[in-house]
């Protein structure tokens, strides 16, 4: 079996750049699996000869209570029972906001492996980027780029091993 790694965190983090650099390698197959719902993107990646599966998500907004929001909300609880492990993004740009909290909570409860990621952090030093996300008790948070891919695959070869 491939281990499974959704890709969590609130929109705009940055998920989908780093599933698009994780699945698109030449050996890469990216599409729908049958029977899944099209919420959720699925892609196959591969880190030197260890395959594995990636689970993009729309965008985690637990406050919403119906509508579109709220379905992503669900597509993502989904993903996250689906998962060996989760890579939980933050924006290391913009910060910890109460969003990344409330995910915090949820993942907590989850019983699953969360990897805390912190991204954007290109030209940014290790200390400054991280320093505030410790609030979240999630230990040492593993920095990257997705849009560069500055630590991607460091992060996916610990993310296997966490599965
Ligand atoms: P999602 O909503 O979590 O899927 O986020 P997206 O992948 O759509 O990215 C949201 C925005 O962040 C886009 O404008 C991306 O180009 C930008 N972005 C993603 N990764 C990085 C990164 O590593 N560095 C910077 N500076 N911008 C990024
Ligand atoms: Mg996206």
């Amino acid at each position: 079996m491939k281990p499974v790694i959704a890709l969590i965190g609130r929109p705009n983090v940055g998920k989908s750049t780093l599933f698009n650099r994780l699945t698109r390698s030449r050996d890469a197959l990216v599409a729908d699996l049958p029977g899944l719902t099209r919420d959720r993107h699925y892609g196959e990646g591969r880190v030197g000869d260890r395959p594995f599966l990636v689970i993009d998500t729309g965008g985690f907004e637990p406050v919403a209570k119906e509508g579109i929001v709220h379905e992503m909300a669900k597509q993502t609880k989904q993903a996250v029972a689906e998962a060996d492990v989760v890579v939980f993004i933050v924006d290391g740009r913009q910060g910890l906001t109460p969003h990344d909290k409330t995910i915090t909570d949820y993942l907590r409860k989850s019983n699953r492996p969360v990897m805390l990621v912190v991204n954007k952090a290109e030209g940014m030093k290790y200390t400054s980027v991280t320093a505030e996300f410790y609030e979240l008790g999630m230990g040492d948070p593993y920095v990257i780029s997705a849009a560069h891919g500055d630590g991607v695959n460091d992060l996916v070869r610990e993310a296997i091993d966490f599965a």
